[in-house]
């Protein structure tokens, strides 16, 4: 492992209060994870809902942000998934469990074990960041780190900018662009 045994982050510890930078542990990869040196870390409405009070992390302090790309410095055991040095972006969904009705249906922000990066467990508001290697997200050379950022959010942030932001730059490449949305009758409880 490269990096330092301590790291500096933004913790969220309670709502009306804006993150504060602090030294914390350096996270160690676990079993199929990865430890991410982060590049960016796009800012989303969701992390303002968490901060102002509107939406209750399930831990506290957490780290927020799920709008990451960064590179792979290191990776724990059991993983075949992307190598070090291969920059990768984390979103919203940290991890879901891949096996229930709504995981297979490929809605996995409906899995009742569905762990979101930012709020459930630490995001990118910080130099390092861990991941399931299977939720790591690799980035097409085309986009910078800037570009590539707001992809990652779940819905919140794209809503608004997949239109004026997100399909623009991704025509600008000549990528394909395909758009899914939820239903607006589709009660989700997560985002
Ligand atoms: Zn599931
Ligand atoms: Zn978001």
């Amino acid at each position: 492992m490269t990096s330092s045994p301590v790291m500096r982050a933004m913790l969220f510890r309670r709502a009306g209060s804006a993150p504060a930078m602090e030294d914390v542990a350096t996270p160690i990869p676990g079993r199929d994870e990865l430890l991410v040196r982060v590049r960016v870390c796009g800012v989303c409405r969701t992390d303002l809902d968490i901060v102002d009070g509107r939406l209750d992390p399930s831990r506290i302090p957490v780290i927020p942000g799920h709008q990451v790309v960064g590179d792979v410095v290191a990776r724990g055991d059991g993983n075949d998934g992307p190598a070090v040095g291969d920059r990768v972006g984390i979103a919203w969904i940290h991890w879901a469990c891949g096996v229930c009705r709504w995981c297979i249906a490929g809605l996995e922000n409906l899995c009742p074990q569905f762990r979101s990066t930012g709020c459930d467990v630490n995001g990118g508001y910080a130099e390092y960041v861990t991941v399931p290697h299977a939720f790591a997200h690799a980035i097409p050379p085309e986009l910078s780190d800037a570009e590539a950022a707001p992809l990652l959010c779940a819905g919140a942030t794209d809503t608004v900018l997949q239109n004026r932001v997100a399909v623009p730059v991704l025509r600008r490449h000549r990528c394909s662009v395909m758009v899914s949305r939820t239903r607006s009758t589709h009660a989700s409880p997560n985002r």
